[in-house]
């Protein structure tokens, strides 16, 4: 049986094949989905076109979400095509790379802004662009990281706009809950993927994961891909506000 057979999905963050948002979309591929895809810029259009076409996608728009004219196009544009959003899956984060090794006291107003408006505040501003695409059974999936909960090394500002991203997962819940949207959030353990390069010491981090988590091992991409999964389904139809850890256990763990 696929679990998105009929569903729409639109997937925001594939920036090449190593990407989180890749192996979702591979996923929700393979499980039935009809799927758009966004790039944040002519770049990375480069990489993303070829993976869409690998899994027969056709729709592939611009979407920078620090700006709001492209959200608009993207909603626009994908209202002419769909006539309402099953899953919209947000995978998108970015901070400054001094601010991911440097003293977390050092972080400038600038590199906050940016990283909490990039990471944090697209989720609500895509919330609010895609409202009236979203029907009763519809979701919002978004992912984050321990940091938001715990302090990690160097991860510093991002672990602020995690721990924001997942307070807005619960406001946005209990807003669109009465219109029967759900929305979730996967938290991850470390992924190998562009984004976690900019992270100083991410190799001591994953070895790091590994040693301690009850699994002793990495999560893959392919089972982050799976819970989401599992969360835009109708699988957990009963389930919203929801954080749910794809760590290998690393965040039961005290010592
Ligand atoms: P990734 O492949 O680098 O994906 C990050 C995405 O964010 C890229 O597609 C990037 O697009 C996009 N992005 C950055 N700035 C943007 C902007 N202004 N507008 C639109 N998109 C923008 O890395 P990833 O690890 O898969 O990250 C996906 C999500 O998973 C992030 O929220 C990340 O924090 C979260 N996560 C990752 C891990 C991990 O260990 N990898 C663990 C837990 C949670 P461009 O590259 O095209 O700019």
């Amino acid at each position: 049986m696929e679990l998105l057979a009929g569903k729409r999905a639109l997937i925001l963050g594939v920036a090449n094949d190593h990407s989180l948002a890749w192996a979702i979309a591979r996923e929700f591929h393979q499980q039935g989905a009809t799927l758009a895809l966004t790039h944040a810029g002519e770049a990375f259009e480069r990489r993303v076109r070829p993976l869409a076409a690998e899994i027969g996608v056709e729709l592939v728009w611009p979407c920078d979400v620090l700006d709001d004219s492209q959200v608009a196009a993207l909603s626009q544009n994908l209202s002419s095509v769909w006539p309402q959003v099953d899953v919209l899956v947000h995978a998108i984060a970015f901070a400054q790379r001094e601010d991911l090794k440097q003293d977390f006291s050092h972080t400038s107003r600038q590199g906050f802004r940016l990283a909490l408006e990039v990471s944090t505040y697209s989720f609500v501003q895509l919330a609010q662009a895609f409202s009236g695409l979203l029907a009763p059974g519809s979701s919002l999936l978004t992912l984050t990281y321990f940091g938001a909960e715990k302090v990690i090394p160097n991860y510093n500002v991002m672990g602020v706009a995690k721990a924001a991203l997942e307070a807005c997962v619960r406001y946005l819940a209990a807003e669109l809950g009465p219109r029967g949207v759900r929305v979730n959030a996967v938290s991850a353990g470390p992924v190998r993927t562009l984004s976690a390069a900019g992270i100083a010491g991410f190799r001591e981090m994953l070895r790091h994961h590994a040693e301690r988590a009850p699994l002793r091992r990495n999560v893959t991409p392919e089972e982050v891909a799976k819970a989401a999964l599992f969360l835009a389904s109708d699988l957990a139809s009963g389930i919203t506000g929801e954080v749910l850890h794809v760590d290998a256990g690393y965040n039961i763990m005290g010592f």
